[in-house]
């Protein structure tokens, strides 16, 4: 029997039948990276984004005159995104119920991208059950001007600490100051219990060591410290996902890494936009192969 050759070139780029306009406008004006570009860089890592970004609520950063302009937050949309981008019905605090965006395959990522959208924030449970997270998250943001080494002596910390009570836990860089602690779970408590439990974690490591952490949101408080937030864990509440453009300087992304590699990582911004090929082969790699997944429930606390 003839063996069947190894794969050599690229993955395939999965087919798109969105058009993007106006793909020569400079989104990333000081990276010269155009609307065309960003369309291209999410249609071609559509198979590693989507595993996360498909299938649950999300929250868009749109700056359709590229990220030095205005650029606006959208949460829910009456129908302009067209067929791509679909809708999930979502009660609101106050009763109301209100369109929630969210999208299943590639052309409803550059459908987004089409209409002016550089950062795709997600939910941190699915639109199977929105009031079940599968995700609980420690987003560390440093005080202003804290070394990036502390961020990530943070980062190792929590892991540890998580491990000591059997939860599994994978670092992302932000793509901008931090480095996020994602905890996979399977979706069975509701919003309020995991809510509680990362509070009352984040608040033991701030007490336990007050000089490094606190809890609290406030920037005074932080002076010198690394703000652990717990509040991506709230109903509502969103992060930024993996492989997602930042609409910051440099056209970074936010980047899985695996324990071992980010002890010589040297800031969150490590990857870019231009980085694709080796965002894909690294996100194709043993290495990261089963990031972000672990089948596992909170204990008690
Ligand atoms: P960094 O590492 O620089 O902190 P980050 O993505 O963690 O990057 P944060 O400012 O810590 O950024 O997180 C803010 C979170 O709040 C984002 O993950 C996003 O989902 C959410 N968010 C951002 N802008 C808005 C907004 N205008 N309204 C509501 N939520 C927002
Ligand atoms: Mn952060
Ligand atoms: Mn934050």
């Amino acid at each position: 029997v003839a063996e069947k050759p190894v794969p050599v070139d690229d993955p395939p780029v999965p087919e798109v039948h969105v058009k993007v306009s106006n793909r020569d406008r400079l989104i990333f004006p000081d990276s010269d990276v155009t609307k065309g570009d960003l369309a291209d860089y999410y249609a071609r890592m559509a198979p590693v984004v989507l595993p996360w970004a498909a299938n649950r609520p999300i929250s868009l950063v749109r700056c359709p005159q590229g990220r030095a302009k205005r650029c606006f937050f959208q949460k829910h949309d009456a129908g302009t995104f067209g067929e791509h981008v679909k809708h999930v019905p979502i009660r609101e605090k106050d009763g109301s119920v209100e369109p929630y965006l969210y999208i299943e395959d590639a052309d409803g990522l550059v459908m987004c991208v089409q209409m002016g959208t550089i950062e795709f924030h997600g939910w941190g449970s699915t639109v199977a059950d929105v009031e079940k997270p599968d995700r609980m998250i420690f987003d560390l943001d440093p005080d202003e001007g804290l070394g990036f080494d502390l961020v990530k002596k943070a980062a190792e910390d929590i892991k540890n600490h998580l491990a000591e009570i059997g939860l599994v836990s994978f670092p992302m860089l932000s793509g901008g100051k931090g480095v996020h602690v994602v905890v996979p779970l399977k979706p069975e408590a509701e919003w309020p219990a995991v809510k509680d439990f990362s509070e009352r974690f984040a608040r033991a490591l701030g007490e336990a060591e007050p000089d490094r952490y606190v809890a609290n949101m406030s920037k005074a408080k932080r002076k010198g410290r690394i703000f652990i937030d717990y509040l991506r864990n709230q109903r509502g509440a969103t992060a930024v996902l993996p492989y997602v453009a930042r609409a910051r300087a440099g056209a970074p992304v936010a980047a899985p890494v695996t324990w071992t590699e980010l002890r010589d990582i040297d800031s969150a911004h490590r990857w870019g936009v231009r980085d694709s090929a080796e965002l894909l082969e690294r996100a194709n790699s043993r290495a990261l192969a089963g990031w972000g997944v672990a089948d596992q429930v909170l204990p008690d606390l």
